[in-house]
């Protein structure tokens, strides 16, 4: 017996868009997860007044208009901009890399200037045509003071191994600009949802059959019976029983703690780039929403390698694993009734609206096709 239209495993944002805009479209549909929660890495649990975001700090930010809208037809969004602190030994640089940063560490007060010091710390890597990896991408990018302060300590706290192992890809995230902004983000449009992600995951799955502490491997064949098609934005490796082999992830670990403070840190994210400290940041949740609670809530942020005990968090998009995805890819795309989406199932270092941009176009495809 055939109940449902579509079985999605996950309620993150890859599941959740996808089973609202297939409700929508008339489409019986049932979604499991197997943690207690809804929203995936986007939950938020709200302690003491302040919305805590459990699986890392989440800021949202688009150039895509739609995509804006979308998120906006759920809930209301505030005008929180990210602008991180950088702590180096003490010393105290704005980010990402922009005339506060060069001023702050050489002293440059003109995009001129600023952009003569680059140069000038750049020409030892000139004979780097084509960057093979994290560091020699800095290194082209800002040169070596920017690379040794403000990037070879984080990162390679952050992945577990030296920036030469490391794809460029990851540090062209990071905007590099001449003028006095302090924004994180290059997109139009940022925000963190008007009191928290879950409102947003709560819109998008209203009136959606949830069953929470699921998980699809322990129950799969009586999951997959009930269901025409299958959405799994799980591991896509562990969908496959690790055929050939586990993929590679990064992970982290949270301490969170309670102080009775107002402000802790002044700011929502501070980064610790010195290799010496063990935490790559500290996150202060309540400046996300503008909070004026009495307390406060930090979040110190260890990277960690990923196990069986601890959640698979950022992709390694090198070259080893990226060979050994595509040939998860190939099986998958010979699964005629399964559907695989999201961060882990698509291997891909994907921001919260590029999944919500794949699971909108995923749908429409089907949709279209039907028609
Ligand atoms: P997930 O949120 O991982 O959801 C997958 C769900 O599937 C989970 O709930 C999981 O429990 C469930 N699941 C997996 N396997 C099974 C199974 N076998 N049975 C049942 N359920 C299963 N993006 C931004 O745009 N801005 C940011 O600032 C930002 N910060 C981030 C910070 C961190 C630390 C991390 C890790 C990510 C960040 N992201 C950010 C990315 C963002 O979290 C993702 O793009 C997005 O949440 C991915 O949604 P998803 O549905 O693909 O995956
Ligand atoms: N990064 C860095 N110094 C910083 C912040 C980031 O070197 O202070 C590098 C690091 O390699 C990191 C990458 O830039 O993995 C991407 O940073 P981003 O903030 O986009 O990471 P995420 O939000 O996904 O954790």
């Amino acid at each position: 017996m055939k109940k449902y239209d579509f079985l999605i495993v996950g309620a993150g944002l890859f599941g959740s868009v996808f089973a609202h805009e297939m409700s929508k479209a008339g489409k019986s549909v049932l979604v499991v997860d197997k943690r207690d929660h809804i929203g995936g890495n986007v939950f938020c649990e709200n302690i003491n007044g302040i919305n805590v975001h459990k699986y890392g700090a989440h800021i949202f930010h688009t150039s895509n208009k739609e995509i804006w809208d979308y998120v906006n037809s759920f809930v209301e969004f505030n005008r929180y901009t990210n602008s991180p602190i950088a702590n180096f030994k003490g010393e105290l640089f704005n980010l990402p890399f922009n005339m506060n940063t060069f001023y702050k560490l050489w002293g440059v007060k003109t995009p001129e200037e600023a952009k003569a010091k680059i140069e000038e710390q750049k020409k030892e890597y000139s004979h780097i045509k084509e960057p093979k990896n994290l560091e020699e991408q800095a290194l082209v990018l800002g040169g070596k003071d920017i690379y040794e302060k403000l990037i070879k300590g984080y990162t390679e706290k952050q992945w577990g191994r030296p920036a030469t192992q490391i794809p460029a890809f990851i540090i062209r995230r990071l905007p590099f600009r001449f003028t006095f902004d302090n924004n994180y983000f290059n997109d139009t449009y940022q925000g963190i949802p008007k009191g928290g992600y879950n409102k947003l995951i709560e819109g998008l799955l209203d009136g959606v059959e949830v069953n929470l502490g699921i998980n699809f491997f322990e129950e799969k064949e009586k999951l997959t019976s009930i269901a025409h098609k299958v959405v799994y934005t799980g591991k896509i490796d562990e969908f496959f029983e690790y055929k050939y082999g586990k993929l590679e992830y990064r992970s982290l670990h949270f301490e969170h703690e309670e102080l009775d403070i107002q402000d802790f840190q002044g700011n929502a994210v501070v980064n610790y780039t010195e290799k010496e400290i063990p935490f790559t940041r500290i996150i202060e949740h309540k400046h996300f929403e503008f909070g004026k609670q009495s307390n406060t809530i930090i979040t110190r942020e260890y990277p960690h390698e990923f196990s069986k005990d601890n959640e698979p968090y950022y992709p390694l998009n090198d070259d080893k694993n990226q060979t050994l995805f595509e040939k998860y890819k190939e099986l998958a795309n010979k699964e005629s009734n399964v559907l695989f989406g999201g961060r882990l199932a698509d291997y891909k270092y994907y921001d919260m609206h590029n999944v919500i941009d794949v699971a909108l176009q995923t749908v429409k495809k089907l949709v279209d096709n039907e028609e």
